[in-house]
């Protein structure tokens, strides 16, 4: 942690929010004519497209499982997404991001119903400004839910973290840069499970369970927003209601 960086300015984040504010969220549905499913969602300044495909057969066959299907999350960031341009191509992390949302959306999908079949998430990040992960998942599971792929609910993901001693809702990149602490987590807004839960940095105890309650709060009110955007599509004339 940087202590020159100063990340609040007369008691508000260094952008106006309070600590318990989301960045502003778009969410927009079916955006690609080929793809099954897709999504384009603007999270403050991140802006992120995905693309799903299938369910359709596993190819390579080795990678084929009798019993369910395969969920194949594939996050990457474009070259011009970062301030300085980021060599093409996969990395240690976004191997990581890949993994931890294919795991989160697999205990959502009906996996059971397509042996065999593997379901392809294609997740672009064309501007990064922290919270990418979240922004991609959040994403994802709205262009699943366009895909029509069966799901037990339609996850969420959210991100609390700590700067200057103080926890607050969903980092921004300097907050994200100079902070002690993000938390980014996916839930199950139904039943609240919890689908995935990252931590990069330090938190008391007592500031883990601030900042997990904060991460699901703001979950609830994405989830509300993805709603929305997917009713929008479907049923134009409800007014997301
Ligand atoms: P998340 O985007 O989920 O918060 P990280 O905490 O790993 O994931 O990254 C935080 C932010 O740091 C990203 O959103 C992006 O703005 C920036 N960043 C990540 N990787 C790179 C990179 N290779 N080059 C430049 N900036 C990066």
């Amino acid at each position: 942690m940087n202590s020159d960086i100063k990340l609040f300015e007369n008691g508000k984040r260094l952008d106006g929010r309070k600590n318990d504010e989301l960045r502003k969220i778009k969410i927009e549905v079916g955006v690609l004519h080929r793809a099954e499913g897709s999504c384009y969602l603007e999270w403050g300044d991140n802006k992120v497209i995905v693309a799903v495909y299938g369910p359709r057969e596993a190819i390579p066959r080795h990678t084929q499982n009798p019993l369910r299907a395969i969920v194949n999350a594939k996050y990457n960031m474009a070259a011009f997404s970062v301030g300085d341009r980021k060599r093409p191509g996969p990395d240690r992390r976004s191997r990581e991001i890949s993994k931890v949302i294919s795991e989160a959306l697999e205990n959502v999908i009906l996996v059971e119903k397509f042996p065999r079949a593997s379901i392809d998430v294609n997740i672009e990040v064309l501007d990064a400004e922290a919270g990418t992960r979240c922004a991609g998942l959040t994403a994802a599971a709205v262009a699943l839910a366009d895909a029509g792929i069966p799901m037990k609910d339609i996850p969420v993901a959210c991100a609390a973290g700590k700067i200057e001693n103080q926890v607050v809702l969903d980092l921004g990149k300097e907050e994200d840069n100079y902070g002690s602490a993000d938390l980014p987590i996916a839930i199950s807004p139904r039943t609240g499970e919890i689908l995935l839960l990252q931590m990069d940095g330090h938190l008391t105890v007592e500031e883990f369970d601030k900042a997990l309650d904060l991460a699901i709060k703001g979950c609830y009110i994405v989830s509300d927003i993805q709603k929305k955007a997917i009713l929008e599509k479907y049923q134009p004339n409800s007014e997301g209601k």
